[in-house]
Order: structure tokens, then C-alpha cells, then sequence
């Protein structure tokens, strides 16, 4: 059984219907890539997915329970995490602060504590700049930071909302590597969106191509990654 069931999705601003009825699903262990244009309903998805946005039709399971209904922070104690286009970090808090407003509803101190190093120990940039205010990073360095506030909230399913935007290669590839090793070394799953198509495809074990809110390809990472309709519409190939 799937973790997450997402079907007949459906996302509305007033008019404009950004998502029409998309279905997809995320089973334990993976790594799921949305991608598709801008404006294609990928960051909508996952706001309604988190409960940010609501939905306008649709199911949404997560570990077998109708969650559709559920507001966003019964979503985050059942284990679903977003970082967000834009990374929204506090600008004005320092580093480690932002980490700890990730976590606030984690009531098991020693866990949390440990969760902590964990994220130092993926991301040994963080430790350095704990100190400093979250504002002042690089913009590599904010996409590190708000990674690693969703993962204080110790979540199941973590939701990577564009971690590519906007940054040095050099970073990303640092970015992709921790995707991997949180997917790999934890098993943690994962719902990695990206205007990036080459390397989301690379990472991912399943992928969906979404055009105008709706879902137009879907298969394993490197099957899109062969699909010449794939190739002609996101890899300028
Ligand atoms: P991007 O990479 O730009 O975030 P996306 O694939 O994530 O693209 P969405 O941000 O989900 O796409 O946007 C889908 C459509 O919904 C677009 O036409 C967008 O202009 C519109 N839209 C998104 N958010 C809102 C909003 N809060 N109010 C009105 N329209 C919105």
C-alpha cells in the first residue's frame, strides 16, 4: 500500500484551476519527482498536500488515513514536512533558532536534540553559520537551512518545494547529494519538485510531468529520462 494516495486532485485560485484532478502516489522509500514547467501546479500540489492551500476537489490518503480535511499542523504530527519555494527562512533569527522553529512541535527534547546533529552532520555549513542570522547566508546556504527545518519536524514524507532555484551548481550538486543520502542512509521518503528536470529525473525513483495542472507523463526516473517527448519539452535535448 502506498504512503501517500493522492487522487482527483484539484486546486483552485477563484477561476483559475491550477491543478485538474491529478492522481499520483508515493510509496515508503521513495523518491517521487514532480516537474514541469512554471506555473505548471507543482507548488500548488504540495501546498495542497501540506494544507496551506485547500483543495478544491479530491483525496489525499497519508499511512492510510483520509487527511484531506485535516489542517496543516495535524498534517505535520502525522508526518508531513515542506520546505518551501523561496526557502521563507526568518531573516532576522539566527540559523539555529530557524532549525528549532522547524521542530517546535516535537515534544521529545532527546530526539530532537539528536535530529540536530543529524542535520549538522548533513549539512556541515549549517554548523558553522548556527550563529549567524539566517538572513545573511548564501542562497545555497538558506536552501540547506530550510531543508533542514522541515527535517526537525522528523517527518515521514518530506516535501522539497524547487531546492535548485537559484543557486551555484556547485551547490546543488552539495543539495542533490543530500537528497540521496537522507533517501538512502534513512529511508527517508520523498516529494522532490523541480524546474530542474535533469536532475530530479536523475534522482528520482518515480516521476510525474505535470503541463497546466494536469499530470501528461509519469514512469521510473530514467525511463523519462529516454522519453524523447520528455527530452523535447524539459531537457532541451
Ligand atoms: P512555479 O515553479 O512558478 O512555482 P508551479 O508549477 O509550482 O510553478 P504553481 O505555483 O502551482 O505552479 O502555479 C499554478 C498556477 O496557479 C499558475 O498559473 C499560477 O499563476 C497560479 N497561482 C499560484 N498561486 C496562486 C495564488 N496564490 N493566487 C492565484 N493564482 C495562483
Amino acid at each position: 500500500m502506498p504512503m501517500l494516495e493522492v487522487q482527483d486532485l484539484t486546486v483552485r485560485y477563484g477561476p483559475l484551476q491550477a491543478v485538474r484532478k491529478i492522481g499520483f502516489s508515493v510509496q515508503q522509500g521513495q523518491i517521487v519527482a514532480l516537474i514541469g514547467a512554471n506555473g505548471a501546479g507543482k507548488s500548488s500540489t504540495l501546498k495542497a498536500l501540506i494544507g496551506l492551500t485547500p483543495a478544491a476537489g479530491g483525496t489525499l490518503r497519508f499511512m492510510d488515513e483520509d487527511i484531506t480535511a485535516l489542517p496543516a499542523a495535524a498534517r505535520v504530527t502525522r508526518g508531513l514536512a515542506l520546505s518551501p519555494e523561496g526557502r521563507r527562512l526568518f531573516g532576522r533569527m539566527t540559523v539555529l533558532d530557524n532549525l528549532l522553529a522547524g521542530g517546535h512541535g516535537v515534544r521529545d527534547r532527546a530526539r530532537l536534540r539528536r535530529t540536530l546533529q543529524e542535520v549538522y552532520a548533513l549539512f556541515p555549513r549549517v554548523h558553522e553559520r548556527r550563529g549567524q542570522l539566517a538572513g545573511s547566508l548564501s542562497g545555497g546556504e538558506q536552501q540547506m537551512v530550510a531543508i533542514g527545518r522541515a527535517l526537525m519536524a522528523q517527518p515521514r514524507l518530506l516535501m522539497l518545494d524547487e531546492p535548485s532555484l537559484g543557486i551555484a551548481p556547485k551547490v546543488v550538486a552539495e543539495i542533490a547529494l543530500a537528497i540521496e543520502r537522507l533517501n538512502r542512509d534513512s529511508g527517508l521518503s520523498i516529494i522532490l519538485v523541480e524546474q530542474n528536470a535533469r536532475l530530479a529525473l536523475r534522482l528520482a525513483h518515480q516521476a510525474y510531468a505535470l503541463e497546466h495542472g494536469e499530470v501528461v507523463r509519469t514512469g521510473r526516473g530514467e525511463e523519462l529520462l529516454a522519453d524523447p517527448f520528455v527530452q523535447k519539452a524539459y531537457l532541451g535535448v
